[in-house]
């Protein structure tokens, strides 16, 4: 396991809005193409872990889920912002599953399929659930105050795992990238 990933949440992380009842309503937040672009020019992996609860409730269906994910990794890949996945939890926020944020199953399926070594790792997201699964596989998270955490309580919610606290998706690369590699 040798590389490095800066995990990514998509609805309130990289587009708006968190609520959607169209994948056609779902736009990019500004900025957020030229703050990735700069992880992956540092060498980081960057899955995209993502909760679509719309697909348990019907709202649009996995593989339309999974037709516009690629055209959004095309979009992003041109701008040299080089995402991979998705790893998605469909279920809904009240029913059980063992993939749901802060659940790592889906950061451990990554990490096998690109070789990642979780313990150098980040997640980036704008939710308590985000920060708490990168608690929770004992890598570093990073809460931006977008989405979600428009909303303090959220804020407050997610300091129990200690992360560091952004205003932006382009403040929480400069601190990923400003962090030095406990091995590197
Ligand atoms: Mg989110
Ligand atoms: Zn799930």
């Amino acid at each position: 396991m040798t590389r490095r990933a800066a995990f990514l949440d998509l609805n309130g992380t990289l587009v708006m809005p968190i609520k959607v009842e169209s994948l056609s309503e779902l736009t990019l937040i500004a900025g957020a193409d030229e703050a990735i672009a700069r992880l992956s020019r540092a060498g980081f992996v960057c899955p995209v872990v993502t909760i679509q609860s719309r697909i348990a409730k019907g709202i649009f269906s996995d593989k339309d889920f999974r037709a516009w994910f690629r055209v959004f990794t095309a979009q992003m890949g041109s701008r040299g912002a080089h995402i991979v996945g998705p790893y998605v939890c469909p279920h809904r926020f009240n029913e059980w599953c063992g993939c749901k944020k802060p659940a790592t199953y889906l950061y451990e399926l990554a990490a096998r399929e690109y070789e990642i070594d979780l313990h150098r790792s980040f997640v980036i997201g704008d939710s308590a659930s985000d920060v708490g699964a990168a608690y929770g596989f004992k890598g570093r998270g990073c809460l931006v105050r977008t989405g979600w955490s428009l909303d303090e309580r959220e804020v407050t919610r997610a300091q129990h795992y200690g992360p560091f606290i952004a205003n932006s998706l382009s403040d929480a690369v400069d601190w990923v990238l400003s962090q030095p590699d406990p091995t590197g």
